[in-house]
């Protein structure tokens, strides 16, 4: 058994190996450019297209044959997100996670109404919406998920307004 291990598509069941952690599948071995001489790294669609993305390489997906395997409904970066979302309420983007999924928020207006945050994919659908957990507020909430999940990218600014008004 050959230790070197062949990029391209991949159907062995295992997780993708993104650190954010992620628990997808895997579909595709690409190299990766931290890790001189490594046996690269295997990921789930998403991150197949994060990676494309960030290194501006489409050119290995295609030689590689996987890139018909990557995500093309999720977010790679927050500023083709549109600014705002209308849904009954006006939604301002803040932020796109760990999944490719922009998230937009709407700050409760008094003491009796809970901000709200709604998740969308790149075709603006609903994949959930909810209220961050009270106690740690919108701006405590984008810090445990950067802790536990860490974002893709996050408009800080949109998150401070957002708090600010809530004071
Ligand atoms: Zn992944």
């Amino acid at each position: 058994m050959s230790l070197v291990r062949q990029f391209g598509p991949v159907d062995d069941g295992r997780d993708c190996e993104h650190p954010s952690p992620c628990e997808t599948q895997a579909v595709a071995r690409v190299p990766n450019p931290v890790e001189i001489a490594s046996a690269g790294r295997e990921l789930c669609p998403f991150h197949l297209a994060l990676w494309a993305d960030t290194r501006g390489d489409e050119e290995t997906l295609c030689e590689l044959n996987v890139d018909d395997l990557a995500a093309t409904d999720r977010w790679l970066q927050l500023d083709t997100v549109p600014p705002y979302l209308d849904r009954e309420v006006l939604y301002r983007r803040f932020g796109i996670d760990h999944r490719g999924l922009a998230h937009f928020c709407e700050t409760g207006r008094g003491p009796d109404e809970d901000d709200r945050v709604i998740t969308v994919d790149r075709r603006l659908e609903l994949d959930r919406a909810y209220g961050p957990p009270a106690h740690v507020g919108l701006d405590g909430w984008v810090d445990h998920v950067d802790r536990k999940r860490g974002w893709v990218e996050v408009d800080h600014d949109v998150v401070d307004q957002e708090v600010d008004r809530d004071e």
